[in-house]
Formats: structure tokens, sequence, C-alpha cells
């Protein structure tokens, strides 16, 4: 693997512009069409993760989207930053997908790559900010994961990774296949020159439909149909219920104690 240096995949998601975006509150959504898009900008710190990586170990880097057509714009800006090659998921039947379906929808793209050792995400999305897209496709791939990375360092076929778990440090070392999510303190993201720019207009973007996915996947598991959560009313918590706590006890009684305190302002 390392003679040859990594295959890296980094997930890179399309985001509307936050501080232009208006919310349809009623309806539990996010209004799309109201703002300009953008990379996710965590997705650039695992983009930039991976240039790094890649320059001082050799190896590739292959940048996945699942979105609509516009993504490919996203992935163009991958290209230009230092990925290799660039894959968009694009299909009505991935539209509506909540994190399970989204992380199933990637996984089963990677399941069709041509292998990897490493696939960095950012830690979470500026629009869904749940951060459970990471953690759940290594799940579907059944691989480790170590989430909240702000240092990483290839030796030797290990990463080592130092995490951010609310206020405390602390670090790993693994070895490959690994699923690690980046934090924005892990670099600054380099800009892409005009040059880089055309470049990567040069580079073909692969887009895969739902019926080329079909052969590794079940395809009711994708888009609304395979989405279990649904929306029930969207607000800003109150600063009270914005509290961290590490459940210690069995998965029943913690499941049980979630449901009943977490959840207890939205069901007012
Ligand atoms: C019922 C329901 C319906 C929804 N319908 C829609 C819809 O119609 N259209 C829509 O845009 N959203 C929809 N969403 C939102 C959608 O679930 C999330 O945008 C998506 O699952 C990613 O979750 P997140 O943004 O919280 O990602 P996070 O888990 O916060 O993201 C972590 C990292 O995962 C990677 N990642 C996340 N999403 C993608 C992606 N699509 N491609 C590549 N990498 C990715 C990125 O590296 C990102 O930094 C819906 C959500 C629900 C609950």
């Amino acid at each position: 693997m390392m003679t040859t240096g990594l295959k890296i995949i980094v997930l890179v998601k399309q985001v509307p512009v936050m501080s232009q975006v208006k919310f349809d509150v009623d309806r539990g959504k996010v209004d799309r069409s109201s703002a300009d898009v953008e990379i996710n900008p965590f997705d650039l710190n695992a983009l930039e993760a991976a240039v790094q990586i890649k320059e001082k170990t050799g190896g590739s880097i292959l940048a996945i989207s699942m979105g609509p057509a516009r993504a490919e714009l996203a992935l163009r800006d991958a290209l230009a930053r230092g990925a290799d090659r660039a894959l968009l998921l694009r299909d009505r039947k991935f539209a509506g997908a909540d994190t399970l379906a989204t992380s199933y929808t990637l996984a089963s793209a990677i399941r069709q790559a041509e292998g990897f050792d490493l696939i960095l995400t950012g830690e979470k999305t500026v629009d869904g900010d749940t951060g459970q897209v990471g953690p759940e496709l290594a799940e579907h791939l059944d691989i480790p994961h170590i989430a909240h990375a702000y240092k990483l360092d290839v030796s030797d076929e290990r990463l080592v990774a130092v995490c951010d778990m609310d206020g405390t440090s602390y670090t790993l070392e693994v070895g490959f296949p690994v699923l690690v999510t980046v934090t924005k303190d892990a670099n600054t993201p380099r800009l892409s020159t005009f040059r880089d720019k055309v470049k990567a207009r040069q580079v073909a973007v692969e887009v895969k439909s739902a019926r080329e996915l079909a052969a590794v996947a079940d395809a009711a598991k994708f888009g609304a149909p395979g989405s279990p959560t649904w929306v029930h009313r969207v607000l800003i918590p109150s600063a009270e219920y914005r509290k961290g706590r590490i459940f210690t006890d069995s998965v029943d009684e913690a499941v049980a104690e979630i449901v009943t305190e977490v959840f207890r302002p939205y069901h007012r």
C-alpha cells in the first residue's frame, strides 16, 4: 500500500451559502434555491488533509459527492484543489435522502470503486449539521472511524490522529483502511489558481446513477423511500438543552433516557 501511496477518498457535499439561505420553518426545510452554493467548508479541510498526505506519501485522491447536476461544480473545485478524480452520484432516486440513505448510497459507490485505504470527510456540514454521514458510512463499510480529528499524520502504514472531544484531546493510532472526520482546525485549505482551475476542467467528472449502483446495493434504501427520518418541527434549541453528556449505561437504558430527556423540548 505505502509503496505506491495511499488511495484516499474525500467526501464533498455542495451546500448553500448559509449567510444567504432562507428557511421554510413551516415545512421544516432549507430553501436551497434561495442561495448560491459552495463546497461545505469542513470538506475543504478534509480535502486539504488528503492533499498534504498525498504530498508526503504519494497516492491518489478520489472526490465523491451525492447531489444534483450542479454538484459537479463542487467536484470541479475539488479537482482544482488537488483531487485526481471525481465521481458524482446523481439520480432522482437519491433525492430526499436522510443521513442513513445518504451514507448507504455513498457506501454503495465506494464498494464499486477500485479499493481505498483512507476516507476523509468533514466533521459536519453547515446545512444539515448532523455529523452522522461519516460514522454511518464507516459502519456500512465495516471499517473503523475516528471523529473530529484536528491533526493527522501518516507514517509506517499507520495513521495517528489527534481528536477534539468537547475540549478534551485524545490521540489514536490505527492501520488502514479507516475513515476520519476532520475539523476546521486541521489546516488552512489552499486556494486554487487559475491554472489549477483550467487543469481541472480537463478532467472528466464520472457520473453514476441508481441503476449503476444496483449490482452492489438495494435500491429501496436510496433517497426518500430509504429514509426513516421524518422532520417533526424545526426549532433552535435553547441554551438550556445544548449541554453535552456521555451516556455510560447499557444501550437500552441510554436510549430510553435519550428519548425521554433529550427529545423533551421537541414534544412541547
Ligand atoms: C426526511 C429528510 C429529507 C431530506 N431531504 C433532502 C433533500 O431533498 N435534499 C437535500 O439536499 N437534503 C435533504 N435532507 C438533508 C439530508 O439528509 C442531509 O443533507 C444529508 O443526509 C447529509 O447530512 P448532513 O448534511 O447532516 O451531513 P453531515 O453528517 O453533517 O456531513 C458529514 C460529512 O459527510 C460528507 N457528506 C454529507 N453529505 C454528503 C453528500 N451528499 N455527498 C458527499 N459527501 C457528503 C461530507 O464530507 C460532510 O462534511 C433531508 C433530510 C431529512 C431528514
